[in-house]
């Protein structure tokens, strides 16, 4: 008759992976011989990690709800019936291990994965979702993590007597000295797996390259961590999956550069049209804008377009854009328009030096005497 695994651990037929192993917790504190030495405790204790073990592996799972018995040729109950787990390895299991000795858990957590994104800079302002390759290991389908051939168990580690560490000892001039390491056989686990999953080599996982869709938001800067959790490594032996980073990188755009949540760009104006003012299209990344340039504009000077910029990341509203205007000074003039610019000068009475000095607040002057000084 095959065991009722269910009430061995006291939850119901349709328990999850959780009520499971709280369940396995609870008994496990109060029957694991090395807390417990009342008479019965031992077997009781056997019983409910083999109930644990069965309901826990999907494999197993799925014959016990067919009303069959997946432990029943793994060896009767008894130290001979497999490993014995110690009663720390099975706390450190659940609260994560903070004890160093003894053997580790083939089981670890998966490792962070790292990706680069490039991004243009309107994705980066006004977000995107963008199909990214990831290349990491993934749980093994055909053993869930275990990494043993199917009907197969790992066994115990010969070299180590399932230890993990093995001892060397030396003699030297201070006498004995007695040395342990990590078992180069298993790794510190104190298991091997004589017959290995054939598809993953024993590993638990395999890699794998798959597309998912990641979701940019908008206001993101160059630099960024966009973090997708569990996506990353799975660990040896089938252990949590870490966490996978894309990581923003904004390609330089031909008129616009960035500073957080502003933007700025350049407009080169001839002089004229600074002193006279004009309208002038600037195309931003929303569209095109008319940006109006008052008579008398400065060479150097900044026109602010609010609320044109990269949305704020962690607040409501936009940067803005900054517009920095260069006027250009005529370089090549013809006959006739040097004429007409020394009537201009003449009319503006900027043709004799007196006045430029003047213009320029005394700093010729100035300049002047430092020069008369350094003599
Ligand atoms: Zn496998
Ligand atoms: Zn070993």
């Amino acid at each position: 008759m095959p065991t009722d695994y269910y009430g061995v651990l006291g939850v119901a037929p349709g328990a999850s992976d959780a009520e499971i192993k709280r369940a396995y917790r609870r008994l496990a504190r109060d029957l694991h011989p090395d807390v417990n030495p009342e008479p019965g405790a031992k077997e009781r204790f056997q019983e409910v990690t083999r109930a644990y073990e069965a309901l826990t592996d999907p494999e197993k799972r799925r014959i016990v709800d067919l009303g069959g018995d997946p432990m029943s040729n793994g060896g009767g109950p008894g130290p001979a019936g497999g490993a014995f787990v110690g009663f720390q390895d099975i706390m450190d299991a659940f609260f994560g291990g903070a004890t160093a000795r003894g053997p580790r858990s083939r089981t670890r957590a998966g490792r962070d994965a790292l990706i680069p994104v490039e991004l243009e800079m309107d994705e980066t302002v006004f977000g995107t979702t963008k199909e990214i390759t990831v290349d990491t290991a993934i749980l093994c389908t055909a053993c869930s993590g275990a990494g043993t051939a199917p009907g197969t168990h790992p066994a115990t580690c010969a070299t180590c007597s399932g230890r993990g560490e093995v001892q060397s000892v030396q003699r030297g001039l201070l006498g004995q000295v007695v040395t342990s390491r990590s078992c180069p056989t298993c790794g510190g686990t104190g298991q091997v797996i004589p017959d290995p999953c054939p598809q993953c080599g024993g590993d638990g996982r395999v890699r794998s390259r798959r597309t998912i869709p990641v979701k940019i938001p908008a206001g993101v800067e160059d630099g960024m961590r966009i973090r997708l959790t569990g996506h990353g490594e799975v660990g040896p032996g089938g252990g949590p999956a870490g966490d996978l980073y894309v990581e923003v990188h904004e390609r330089p755009h031909a008129v616009f550069t960035r500073d957080g949540e502003d933007l700025h760009c350049r407009v080169t104006l001839p002089m004229t049209a600074a002193a006279l003012g004009t309208t002038l299209t600037l195309k931003t990344l929303d569209g095109e804008t008319d940006l109006d340039i008052r008579a008398g504009t400065q060479s150097g000077s900044v026109i602010t377009l609010r609320a044109q910029g990269a949305p704020r990341l962690r607040a409501t509203g936009r940067g803005n854009l900054l517009v920095h205007v260069e006027v250009q000074t005529p370089t090549r003039l013809d006959p006739e328009q040097e004429k007409l610019l020394r009537e201009l000068a003449s009319l503006r009475g900027e043709d004799q030096p007196e006045s430029h000095r003047e213009a320029q607040g005394g700093l010729f002057s100035r300049v002047r005497d430092v020069f008369n000084n350094g003599r």
